[in-house]
């Protein structure tokens, strides 16, 4: 048996970076970049119309001129070259190139109109007054991400406007999911007397999805030593293996055992947590074997802590920080491990903070122990009696 932090450090030590592939960027959320990124022209590439108006020179507007002749109108992807006349004026829309002379812009609702003539209002302003003038946000060859960032919909952003339909992201992993019991039936089946059916697949499934990885293989499988071997040989072509029940100490919790004929090395096996102690990890050249009790709420936990910390690590992302906030409310811990419970995040009006409330359920079995919950809160075991306002370190589902 390890402790939480040694079986982090463990897969920390044996989970390594994928290489990478060529995405289109429209296929890229959820990835880590391994490239980086310059802008390939300036941005604005124009000077650009910030606002719809009336674009004057500014070296007349210093010798108090506020009539101007409107003689052109310019719409946005337009390309116009107009030789300025005296005290005149084009009307412009927003997002459209400015004539280099033009150098001062004002709106339409600030101007009087009258055909074809137009008063600016009075007052100086400086020069290039609601333009954006060529290169004022990035300039050519400016670095505008770096290799390691994820691809979130902020940075799409940006690299979509930096023109880069394809980006160089860290591979994610092909994942297999095998739901081991006898007990087990798919959630299509009406199940029997003593059946369960299979939740922990879908549970594993949507976390997966929440990082663009779908399932390559998923298998349900008997608690017979022969039906693993077949199930584990059917998913060697994944990097990352979660089985679901079979790792405990019954008669037929057979998981560890066909994993050992499959030649997986095992790398750790129990945790000192609740839920969960029964957890494997182990490991050959090329694929993670997960191995996590099989009641809901324990895949959820285990999931979280282990089996996302190693696909981040393939994936080139970094480990997720928890959060820490304070608890709502006193918690006994009763045994001796450390435990993960389910928590509801709510902001304090008052006081403008967050806390964090626990959530009652009825032990590992009920699988409705998260429902409802923001994530889980770790209750150390250094520390059994936690009190209101103590700082709990959390990890949110989300
Ligand atoms: P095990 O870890 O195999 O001893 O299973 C522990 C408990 O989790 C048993 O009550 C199982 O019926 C339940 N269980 C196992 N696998 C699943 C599954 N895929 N979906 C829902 N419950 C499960
Ligand atoms: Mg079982």
């Amino acid at each position: 048996m390890v402790e939480i932090e040694e079986a982090k450090g463990l897969i920390d030590r044996n989970v390594f970076r994928n290489k990478s592939v060529l995405l289109h960027l429209a296929g890229a959320y959820g990835f880590v970049t391994d490239e980086d990124v310059f802008s390939d022209r300036d941005y604005p590439p124009f000077n650009r119309a910030a606002v719809d108006g009336f674009a004057i020179q500014h070296k007349e507007l210093l010798s108090q001129n506020y009539l101007y002749t409107k003689i052109a109108e310019i719409h946005a992807g337009e390309l116009r070259n107009i030789s300025p006349s005296p005290n005149s004026c084009v009307q412009i829309m927003t997002g459209a190139a400015v004539p280099s002379s033009y150098n001062v812009l004002f709106k339409i609702e600030d101007c009087k109109v009258n055909g074809n003539q137009i008063t600016v209002p009075a007052g100086d302003c400086n020069i290039y007054y609601n333009i954006d003038t060529q290169g004022k946000i990035v300039r050519k060859m400016d670095k505008i991400s770096s290799a390691g960032e994820h691809c979130d919909v902020q940075l799409i952003t940006v690299l979509a406007s930096a023109g880069k339909s394809t980006i160089k992201v860290i591979k994610k992993p092909f994942v297999s999911i095998i739901s081991t019991g006898n007990e087990i039936v798919p959630l299509e089946s009406i199940p029997g007397p003593v059946q369960i059916r299979d939740t922990n697949f879908h549970t594993l499934n949507y976390f997966l999805q929440k990082k663009n990885i779908t399932v390559d293989n998923y298998q349900i499988c008997r608690d017979e030593l022969d039906e693993l071997k077949s199930a584990i040989d059917k998913s060697s072509g994944s990097e990352i293996i979660i089985f679901t029940g079979g790792v405990s100490a019954g008669v037929a919790d057979f998981v560890p055992q066909a994993l050992e004929h499959a030649g997986v090395e095992k790398i750790f096996h129990k945790v000192k947590m609740k839920p969960g102690k029964p957890l494997y990890y182990g490991r050959n050249q090329k694929s993670h074997y997960f191995g996590l009790p099989g009641n809901p709420f324990s895949v959820m936990v285990g999931y979280k802590l282990f089996v996302e910390r190693a696909i981040d690590k393939l994936m080139g992302s970094d480990t997720r920080k928890d959060l820490v906030l304070p608890l709502s409310g006193e918690r006994f811990l009763k045994g001796d491990r450390s435990e993960y419970f389910p928590v509801k995040i709510f902001n304090n009006i008052e006081t403008g903070t967050l806390k964090v409330q626990p959530l009652h359920h009825k032990g590992s079995g009920d699988y409705t122990a998260a429902y409802k919950s923001d994530g889980i809160g770790f209750h150390d075991l250094s520390k059994p009696n936690l009190k209101d306002g103590d700082l709990i370190s959390c990890i949110l589902w989300e």
